[in-house]
């Protein structure tokens, strides 16, 4: 056996930190931005989105209704989607725009 050859540690010494920690947001990759809308015909202005939000994205007016002005902070987890009870706050990934395909300069 090659006597150079260090395998993994338990610990994690020697293994490879390519890879951030699930969760992890102090990695220097930027994430993905998202839209959040909320219907504000189904929305009764119960708050539960607001409680919810892990980040402090959603805040309430007010009239308690959701206001989205924190939003650049929001990671997507949609727990806000889930929770609301009226199915009236969509969470979706922002789409990038791409360049038009065939199109020369
Ligand atoms: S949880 Fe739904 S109904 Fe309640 S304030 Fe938020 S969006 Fe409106
Ligand atoms: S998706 Fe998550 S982080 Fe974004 S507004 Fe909803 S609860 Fe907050």
């Amino acid at each position: 056996m090659d006597q150079d050859a260090v395998p993994p540690k338990a610990n994690g010494e020697n293994l490879s930190h390519d890879s951030p920690a699930p969760g992890d947001q102090s990695s220097s990759k930027p994430h993905p931005e998202y839209d959040i809308s909320v219907f504000k015909d189904w929305c009764k202005e119960c708050g539960i989105c607001a409680a919810f939000c892990p980040q402090k994205c959603i805040t309430l007016d007010e009239n308690g209704a959701p206001a989205l002005d924190r939003s650049k902070k929001c990671t997507g987890c949609r727990w806000c989607e889930l929770h609301c009870p009226d199915f009236a706050i969509c969470v979706r990934e922002r789409q990038a725009l791409q360049p038009e395909e065939g199109k020369e300069d």
